[in-house]
Parts: structure tokens; C-alpha cells; sequence
């Protein structure tokens, strides 16, 4: 799932490339993908890409005139940027990969993507970006905080501390993946209970979540957005690590399942070396 660090990547690209141009053309593969439908995809014809910002991990291309197209690229979407479409008929309606097109008036432009069944990527063609259901929820964004607001944020929210991390309305941005490695980074269990953390704990997720989500951005950013994948991820030492050994001591990752997701963590690094209860695994055991 893109993140705050790619979600940059991708709007710092689009503002190098894109900003200027003049859209030719909206197109609309994944009907369910648009959930607006006034303004019409239409009115986004000739008008200019006047910038790309991001809000939490929301990605906001705007166009001349206060319009703008606001997506959330969820579990599998990506942006993919083309200098060339291929000649010939518009997008037709269908069930591959390709939710939208944006065409541009210099024969480039990007498609948003979505791999495999679960269609979760949502589009939004709004003039007041508050409207967007998530976005006026957003709580401060995770890596411009400062201490004082950041140390405020976790604490407004009792709850196991990688539950609260990720909650997008206490701060913006930090999914599964980077949690993970903040976590690992700021040597705290993903069990640990937000309102118990020390002054001391909460600085060192403070300063880990910033070295983090930094990283990442500057590997995301240095990278031409062609290479860009949402599957990228190098520089992780835990997270989708199961198994292997832990980069900063030697100890093996670990693995905790729920549901439909999982974390990753080092028990010497974050735990005082005791492996986390595994909730579907002792299901099984009782
Ligand atoms: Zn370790």
C-alpha cells in the first residue's frame, strides 16, 4: 500500500512533469473508481495541472480553476506515468488494471492503476478537497509534526501504539508498512499502550518516524517515477520480513496475523526478546 513516502514521490514527480499542460482528456475505465459525479469528468477538459500536493496519502493533482482530482490509491493502486499513449480509441470500460486516464495536451499523461479483484482505489473530481470523505479528518501529517504536536496526537488516543500510529485521524500518512519500521526504529512493542509511553519513548518515535518516513521519501523521490512501484519498499528491516534476520541484532523477525493484515517486529530489539501472543495462533491452540 502506497504510503506517505510514495504518495510524495508521486506528487513531486507530477508537479516537475505534468505541471503547465493542459488535459485533453479524462477517461474513465473503472466506473466505481470515480465516486463524484458533478463536476463531470468533462469539465476537467483544457484546463491546466497547476500543481500535485498530498494529504496524508491522498494524492491531490489540481487543475486551473480550483478543480481537483483527489485519489486514494488504497491496497494496490498506483500512478503510472506515460510519455506516450498508444494510438486509437479511448479507455473502454472493462476489468483490467486501468481505473482512470489522464491525457495530456503533449501526447503524455498517467493512468491510475489497480492490481488484482479487490477494487478498493477511489477518485474524487471535487472544487473543495474537504469534501473528499477521510481528507477533513486527517489529523496533523506524520512527518511535518514537531514534537510537542506529535507526542499531543498519540496521546489524545489510548490504544496499542501501532494501532494509534496508523489511525490517519491522530496523524496522517504511516500505514502498515512504515509502522512497522518505525517502531523497530524507535525500539517500542506495537503492543505498547499509547498513554503509558515515557517523555523519553514518545522523543524516540518522534525522531524514528521522522528518520523513517525521510528515507523514504529520498529513496521514493530519487528514483524516475517509471521506476517507481508500489511494491518497492528497499531499506525495510522488518516489516514483510518474517523469518529473516533482524539487520540491527541478529534475531529473527517475527510475525504477528490478524484478519487481513499483518505486522513484523524483532522481539530483542522491541519486545525485551518475548515473542508477541499471536491471536489467530493460540485460536487454534485453545
Ligand atoms: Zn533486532
Amino acid at each position: 500500500m502506497p504510503e506517505l513516502p510514495e504518495v510524495e514521490a508521486l506528487a513531486g514527480y507530477l508537479r516537475q512533469r505534468a505541471v503547465g499542460r493542459r488535459v485533453d482528456r479524462l477517461e474513465v475505465a473503472a466506473i466505481s473508481a470515480l465516486k463524484t459525479y458533478d463536476p463531470a469528468p468533462t469539465e476537467v477538459t483544457g484546463r491546466a495541472v497547476v500543481d500535485a500536493r498530498r494529504h496524508g496519502k491522498f494524492l491531490d493533482v489540481v487543475f486551473e480553476g480550483d478543480l481537483h482530482l483527489v485519489v486514494h490509491l488504497a491496497r494496490a493502486g498506483w500512478l503510472h506515468y506515460r510519455e506516450a499513449f498508444p494510438a486509437g480509441t479511448p479507455l473502454r470500460p472493462g476489468k483490467g488494471p486501468i481505473a482512470l486516464r489522464v491525457r495530456l495536451d503533449d501526447g503524455s499523461g498517467f493512468d491510475l492503476t489497480e492490481a488484482g479483484t479487490q477494487k478498493k482505489l477511489a477518485a474524487y473530481l471535487v472544487s473543495d478537497v474537504a469534501a473528499v470523505p477521510g481528507v477533513a479528518k486527517l489529523g496533523p501529517d506524520a512527518f511535518a509534526a514537531d514534537l510537542p504536536t506529535f507526542a499531543e496526537r498519540l496521546r489524545s488516543r489510548r490504544g496499542q501504539v501501532k494501532g494509534v500510529l496508523t489511525d490517519q485521524s491522530v496523524l496522517s500518512g504511516v500505514g502498515n508498512a512504515y509502522s512497522d519500521e518505525i517502531l523497530h526504529a524507535a525500539k517500542l512493542s506495537p503492543f505498547a499502550i499509547t498513554d503509558r509511553l515515557t517523555d523519553g519513548q514518545l522523543a524516540a518515535l518522534h525522531a524514528a518516524t521522522r528518520q523513517i518516513l525521510g528515507d523514504a521519501v529520498e529513496r521514493s523521490v530519487g528514483q524516475r517515477a517509471a521506476e517507481l512501484k508500489g511494491e518497492k519498499r528497499s531499506g525495510l528491516k522488518v516489516h514483510a520480513r518474517t523469518g529473516l534476520p533482524c539487520p540491527v541484532c541478529g534475531d529473527t523477525v517475527r510475525e504477528v496475523s490478524f484478519a487481513d493484515s499483518s505486522l513484523q517486529y524483532c522481539p530483542t530489539c522491541q519486545t525485551g526478546g518475548k515473542p508477541l501472543a499471536d491471536r489467530r495462533l493460540s485460536r487454534i491452540v485453545r
